[in-house]
């Protein structure tokens, strides 16, 4: 079996296992409790706090531990939203292709008389600086534009909007989900106010994460209850799961050169491979895109068809964001880069991991191109497009 879904979620690794286990096993006390065992694992979630700081130049104070990359996501929004709301601020820059997690937040606070601000990423998948400058008025009170996309990997000038952000005087956040733990991210050169991260996808476990809030940030909850998390975010604390998020962490920033250098070696060869496939074409920008991910789409077929039958020869992929798999609409990422409707529906993404050998490279390059040809011999689109009915696009 080929993993190429990496974007949707990662293999915990060993050590983050370990660490989950033995918690289980020997540290499973309540962080608020006064007696040893509970301070036990107020050291362990402290130290935790400290490594995920660390690993985004941050202070621990200013990381708020979630259930993931979701909920820090609404959090951070609704803060700034509130914030905004209590200054006269009503209006948001965004980008039409951040994750739903973002958009629909975003649809929420438009129902309730706010001004949502969607930026065009343009063809190669990349927002603009000079755009988010010019989108900024007197009463915006955010922008929330992701570090790297999760469907077709670009990423996005983080820096330059961060100091447009800063110099405005208009709070930045940043989904930085698909980021964290693959490309450096650094909050404080960067001039991020609020980030947030998801264990889930740089080989921690599923559901916990953080959002990282830049002192002085007034944070609204999403959850009112006990005083953990400085107040802002109830609930006794995951603390295995915490802890097993910044041994991932750690693990990922130590070796994320190495295995960048692996990713995109690997990357590079599947993008030049699937490329001979005639009538195909690589979805976002070739050089400003996460190591790990590759995102085509293939003229006269159905993306839901390819994975299905690269599932019955071993690979694992996806055809755009395991969110909106299962609906027939194509993906809104797709769409914001200028595909049109016919042409988004036949895409591919591989997202892979850095133990892809060159020969199961090999094996997916010559698999894409089997299924593809084979899906194109009975497509009546496809027929169409030969027989010059109707017009090629790619
Ligand atoms: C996966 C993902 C999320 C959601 O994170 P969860 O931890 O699954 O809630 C948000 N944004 C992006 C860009 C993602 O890739």
């Amino acid at each position: 079996m080929i993993y190429a879904d990496n974007a949707a979620t990662t293999k915990m690794s060993a050590a983050a296992i370990q660490t989950m286990v033995s918690l289980m096993n020997e540290n499973y006390g309540n962080p608020s409790s006064l007696y040893s065992l509970g301070q036990k694992a107020k050291e362990t979630l402290e130290d935790a706090r400290k490594t995920v700081a660390e690993a985004i130049s941050a202070d621990p104070r200013e990381i708020y531990f979630t259930s993931g990359g979701s909920e820090a996501d609404n959090q951070a929004i609704l803060s700034a939203a509130a914030l905004g709301r209590k200054n006269g601020k009503t209006h948001i820059v965004s980008s039409a292709f951040e994750h739903h997690a973002v958009l629909h937040t975003l649809e929420k606070l438009k129902s309730e008389g706010f001004d949502i601000t969607l930026l065009d990423v343009h063809e190669n998948g990349i927002v603009r600086p000079e755009e988010v400058e010019a989108a900024i008025r007197d009463d915006t009170c955010l922008v929330t534009i992701m570090y790297a996309n999760n469907e077709i990997g670009t990423i996005q000038p983080i820096p330059e909007i961060g100091a447009i952000c800063r110099r405005r005087g208009v709070l930045f956040h940043t989904d930085a989900v698909q980021a964290i733990g693959h490309i450096p991210v650094n909050t404080a050169t960067d001039q991020i106010d609020m980030l947030s991260a998801s264990a889930h996808k740089f080989h921690g476990p599923k559901g916990v994460g953080f959002l990282y809030a830049r002192k002085g940030i007034r944070l609204t909850n999403l959850i009112e209850g006990g005083a953990q998390e400085r107040g802002k975010r109830a609930g006794t604390e995951n603390v295995p799961g915490i802890a097993a998020m910044a041994t991932a962490l750690k693990e990922a920033v130590a070796n994320m050169a190495d295995s960048a250098a692996a990713m995109k070696k690997q990357r590079d060869r599947l993008i030049t491979g699937l490329k001979q496939i005639p009538h195909s074409a690589l979805n976002g920008d070739e050089v400003r895109r996460l190591p790990g991910n590759v995102n085509f789409c293939f003229e006269g077929i159905e993306g839901e068809s390819l994975l299905l039958l690269l599932d019955d020869k071993g690979i694992q992929a996806s055809s755009g964001s395991a969110c909106t798999s299962g609906s027939l609409d194509p993906s809104h990422v797709l769409l914001a880069i200028g595909r049109v409707h016919d042409v988004a529906h036949g895409s591919l993404r591989l997202s892979i991991g850095d133990d892809l050998t060159d020969e199961e490279t090999d094996e997916i390059i010559r698999s894409v191109s089997e299924v593809v040809t084979y899906l194109r011999s009975f497509s009546p689109v496809w027929r169409d497009l030969v027989a010059g009915k109707t017009k090629f696009i790619l």
